[in-house]
């Protein structure tokens, strides 16, 4: 068995066959785990380390720490100085840079230079939310003669974070930053198949001034320590990513405790290709938007709609884009690496599988390096014409499958964009700058790129969902609206 690398995970508690063990940060400090869950590094199938197997005691405790840290430091703290904390953490995260994305690396598989762009993505985070903490102003209402009415904003108190194993690095950035940056105090949980870079984040952060409690960390099982955490009667809030069939059972544990939710939920996102679009460019971004982290993105463009009159040449320009995909693991810096686990991958092979059983046409598909056979790895493959009835069309299939639908005239291609039963990105290929302005306003969706693919955009964008997508915004200054709420103080001086 091959040993990890100790610089590599400086703040495991122990080592456990040649594996980093990692506990759960408690008020800032670690408290080891009483039992653990193992970690397999998808590119290679071999054990990488081992995690807390957190519960109902554990995430007891990081509320009651989260909750101290309002009554104490942390609650007594200015926007100024929280900002000043966010954007140290940042700094030292983009100090940290190499390591941590070596860690992301062998913990999801994906290529080195896509976990390099994720840590630096969450200093992004912390940075901007850390400048926008002492920017966000109330207003004042001219009401009545002799009042006064301030509308204040204020953090909502313990917010809990539940994020998936796909961006483990990102989702740390995205959900935490604007609920500190608004002064609440977090406890994270993160997916229990990839969350190692969240544990050396959270060693940062404490190293970066956060105080005591202001940032808690569980790790567990989802049915285990997600749901003791989302049914906890001490926490205000819940951040959700992840799939439909949880976000249900965490809006419903919410619900008991009439506590708001923000919930992403992945989507079916299309990129609909007119005649007159600049096929090329369409091309390399339909094939990036579904290879991209292998396809577990959940704004991945997992349709493709053509217009019939181009089907042939965008097919023929497609196969050409697929064909060139370098696949490989996460130091072969490919374009794309294997899926999270076996899970996911007999997942995956069972929709292309099924697919060919169906008798579904395969316009292309490309071929795993043959060195590369204990990974997870999936064959990206782009099926098409499919109909809309199909799995593929309404099913999230979380990998590298394409879906080719085929259109003639706006009308058809906008019912097909919305003819699923999610809404979270669509893509639009024209140069006609009205039907732009049409399709952006007739599909139903949280963002819709023209001529371009951003996926979930920058962190300056709001993202979020409609329909089974999912509900609330994260990003942008919006996030910080959803992490706290008003207080209207009226003062009669008459
Ligand atoms: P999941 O929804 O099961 O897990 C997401 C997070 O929720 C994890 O941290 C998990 O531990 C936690 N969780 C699980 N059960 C819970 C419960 N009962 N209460 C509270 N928390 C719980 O997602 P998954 O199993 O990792 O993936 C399954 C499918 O979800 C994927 O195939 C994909 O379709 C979708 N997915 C979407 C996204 C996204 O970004 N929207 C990310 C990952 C997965």
């Amino acid at each position: 068995m091959q040993p990890a690398q100790p610089d590599l995970y400086p703040h495991a508690r122990r080592w456990r066959d040649h594996q980093p063990q990692y506990g759960h940060l408690i008020g800032s400090a670690w408290r080891d785990a009483s039992a653990v869950i193992g970690v397999t590094a998808p590119a290679t199938g071999r054990p990488l380390a081992w995690l807390g197997r957190g519960g109902a005691a554990e995430i007891d405790d990081a509320v009651a720490a989260a909750r101290a840290a309002l009554a104490g430091a942390w609650g007594r703290s200015t926007a100024a100085e929280r900002g000043r904390i966010l954007q140290a953490f940042a700094a030292l995260v983009l100090s940290h840079c190499e390591r941590l994305a070596w860690v992301e690396a062998h913990d999801t598989g994906k290529p080195i230079s896509q976990a390099r762009a994720d840590i630096r993505a969450v200093a992004r985070y912390f940075q901007f939310y850390g400048e926008a903490a002492d920017k966000v102003h109330g207003e004042v209402i001219p009401y009545l003669n002799d009042y006064n009415v301030a509308v204040v904003r204020e953090p909502l108190g313990v917010t809990a974070h539940i994020t998936p194993w796909n961006y483990p690095a990102q989702m740390f950035g995205r959900t935490l930053a604007p609920a500190l940056a608004m002064g609440n105090a977090a406890v994270l949980k993160p997916a229990e198949e990839a969350c190692l870079v969240c544990l050396e984040l959270g060693a940062l952060a404490v190293d970066a001034g956060f105080p005591a409690g202001a940032l808690n960390i569980v790790t567990g099982l989802g049915e285990e320590a997600g749901a003791a955490l989302t049914r906890h009667p001490g926490i205000d809030f819940v951040s959700f990513t992840g799939s439909p069939e949880v976000g249900r059972l965490v809006q419903e544990a919410a619900a008991i405790h009439h506590i708001p939710v923000v919930l992403e939920l992945g989507g079916k996102s299309p990129q609909v290709v007119f005649a007159d679009a600049d096929l090329d460019a369409a091309a390399t971004s339909v094939c990036k938007a579904i290879t991209q982290n292998a396809g577990q993105t959940c704004s991945a463009g997992s349709r493709v709609l053509v217009e019939r009159s181009v089907l042939d040449p965008f097919v023929g320009l497609l196969a050409a884009r697929f064909g060139a995909l370098r696949i490989g693991v996460p130091e072969e810096d490919a374009d794309l690496g294997p899926l999270i686990n076996a899970t996911q991958q007999r997942r995956v092979l069972d929709f292309i599988e099924n697919a060919k059983r169906d008798r579904l046409p395969v316009i292309t598909q490309a071929k795993v390096p043959t060195q590369h056979t204990n990974g997870y790895f999936v064959p990206p493959t782009v099926f098409g014409p499919v109909n809309a009835d199909n799995p593929l069309v309404c099913q999230e299939v979380f990998g590298p499958v394409l879906a080719l639908q085929v259109f003639e005239g706006e009308d058809e291609a906008v019912a097909l964009a919305n003819g699923t039963e999610f809404g979270l990105v669509a893509g639009v290929w024209t140069r006609d700058g009205a039907r732009q302005q049409r399709l952006a306003r007739r599909i139903v969706s949280g963002q819709v790129f023209i001529n371009c693919y951003g996926a979930g955009g920058g962190v300056e964008l709001p993202f979020g969902g409609t329909k089974r997508s999912g509900h609330g915004r994260e990003k942008g200054l919006a996030a910080l609206e959803e992490v706290s709420t008003t207080k209207t103080v009226v003062n009669y001086y008459g």
